[in-house]
C-alpha cells in the first residue's frame, strides 16, 4: 500500500465524517493533502462549508445498511468514528448503543478484512473500565480492564467497545489501527441541548451550556473524577503521523523506523491518544471555565453561580458508574509515531468555550 499525501487519485473514507473528530479530519485532510474523501453520516450540518467541494463526496447513511458497509470498504483508508458516544444513552439504550459501536463497526471490518482496506478505527479510552482514584498509567498491552456489574448499563458502552477491538484483532486479514481518544475537546464537540440535541452530552459541552444559560454547574459526586481532556488539533496531528507510517509498506514511521528496526509498526496496534500534561478533577476543570467565561464575558466570576454537586444516579439516572482516573500512557506513541500531543489545557478550553459561546448565541 502506498497512500502518498499528494496522489489525488486517493480517497479516503471517513464513516462519521459530520461529527465533531470527523469535520476536523475532514477540514485537515482537504487543506494538508491531494486525496478525496468519501464522507459517511447521518447528517452533515457541521459541513455546510465543504458540502460542494469538489474532493469531496457525502452519503446520508448509516452502517446498518450492508451495501454501504461494502461500498466504504472498497477504498484503501477507512477511518470509523462513527459511534453513539453520549453518556446519558449507555444507560437507557443499551441495544443501540451495543448495535452502533460492536455490530456495525464488526461488519466494517469484515468488509475490510476481504477488500485488503487499511482501518482505522476509533475506539475509547473507556475500554480501561472502572479505574480507581488511585489508578496509574493505562497502557495499551498491558493494562487490565475491569468494569462494574451488568447492572452498572453505564458499561455497555465501553464493553460494545472492548468487543469490537477484539473481534478487528481477531480477523486473520485485516490490516488494522486501533484509535483510543482520551476526552478529546475542541469546537464542534457535542451539542446543546434542546437547541441541537436531546440528552445530556459530555461534560464540556455540559458545562459550556451551563454557563450560557447562567445555570449552575453540575459536579456529579463531587467532581472528584480526574481526566485528561485533549485538544481535537492534537488528535488530527496524531491521525496525521499515524497515515504517514502507514505510507511506508513497514508500517513504521520514517523517522521512527531507524531506532525502532524490527518494530511491529502501526499496523496491527492500539493506540492511546491523549494528552497527560492535561489532568484535571472535573471540580477543577468547572473552576477553570468559569473563570475563562468571565473573562470572555468581562464579568467577575463571583457574578456566576456556585457548581453544585448531584449524585451519578439522580443525574444520569439508574445504572450511571465512573471511571475516577484515566492517565494515558503515551509512550508508545511516541516511540511508534514520534508523536506527542503539545497544546496546553486552558489553550484547548478556551478555544472550544469560545466557539460555542460564538456558535449558539447566533
Ligand atoms: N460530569 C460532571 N458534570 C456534567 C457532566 C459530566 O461532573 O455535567 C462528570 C462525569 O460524571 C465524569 C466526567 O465528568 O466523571 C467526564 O464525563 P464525560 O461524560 O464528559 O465523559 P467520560 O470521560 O466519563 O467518558
Amino acid at each position: 500500500m502506498n497512500l502518498r499525501f499528494d496522489d489525488n487519485s486517493i480517497t479516503v473514507a471517513i464513516v462519521g465524517c459530520g461529527g465533531f473528530i470527523g469535520s476536523h479530519l475532514l477540514d485537515a485532510v482537504l487543506e494538508r493533502t491531494r486525496w478525496r474523501v468519501f464522507g459517511v453520516d447521518l447528517d452533515f450540518y457541521r459541513l455546510q462549508h465543504r458540502l460542494n467541494h469538489e474532493r469531496c463526496e457525502f452519503l446520508c447513511a448509516d452502517l446498518a445498511d450492508s451495501a454501504v458497509v461494502e461500498r466504504i470498504a472498497k477504498f484503501p483508508l477507512v477511518v470509523n468514528l462513527a459511534a453513539i458516544c453520549t453518556p446519558s444513552r449507555y444507560m437507557g439504550e443499551a441495544c443501540e448503543v451495543i448495535r452502533s459501536n460492536y455490530d456495525h463497526p464488526a461488519a466494517l471490518a469484515e468488509a475490510c478484512a476481504k477488500s485488503g482496506s487499511w482501518l482505522v478505527h476509533f475506539s475509547t479510552s473507556e475500554i480501561y473500565g472502572k479505574t480507581a482514584a488511585d489508578s496509574g498509567e493505562l497502557l495499551e498491552d498491558s493494562t487490565p480492564a475491569v468494569f462494574g456489574p451488568v447492572t452498572a448499563s453505564r458499561w455497555s458502552y465501553a464493553t460494545a467497545k472492548l468487543l469490537a477491538e477484539r473481534y478487528i484483532a481477531g480477523l486473520p486479514d485485516l490490516r488494522w489501527t486501533v484509535v483510543r481518544p482520551f476526552n478529546f475537546v475542541g469546537p464542534y464537540m457535542d451539542f446543546m441541548p434542546g437547541v441541537d440535541g436531546e440528552g445530556i452530552p459530555r461534560v464540556l459541552a455540559n458545562f459550556s451550556t451551563a454557563l450560557v444559560r447562567g445555570e449552575p454547574l453540575k459536579l456529579v459526586n463531587g467532581g472528584r473524577a480526574k481526566r485528561c481532556f485533549t485538544s481535537v488539533h492534537d488528535a488530527v496531528d496524531f491521525l496525521f503521523a499515524l497515515f504517514d507510517a502507514g505510507t511506508s509498506d513497514s508500517g513504521v514511521a520514517p523517522d521512527a523506523a531507524s531506532a525502532n528496526a524490527g518494530c511491529a509498526g502501526v499496523f496491527s496496534q492500539a493506540f492511546n491518544v491523549g494528552n497527560p500534561e492535561n489532568e484535571v478533577s472535573i471540580a477543577e476543570l468547572a473552576a477553570k471555565m468559569r473563570a475563562i467565561f468571565a473573562k470572555v464575558r468581562g464579568v467577575d466570576v463571583s457574578m456566576l453561580p456556585e457548581p453544585q454537586s448531584v449524585s451519578g444516579e439522580e443525574y444520569y439516572g439508574v445504572g450511571y458508574d465512573d471511571s475516577m482516573r484515566r492517565m494515558p500512557s503515551v509512550a508508545k506513541a511516541e516511540r511508534l509515531l514520534g508523536f506527542k500531543a503539545r497544546i496546553p489545557l486552558d489553550v484547548a478550553l478556551e478555544e472550544s468555550l469560545a466557539w460555542f459561546v460564538k456558535h449558539y448565541s447566533v
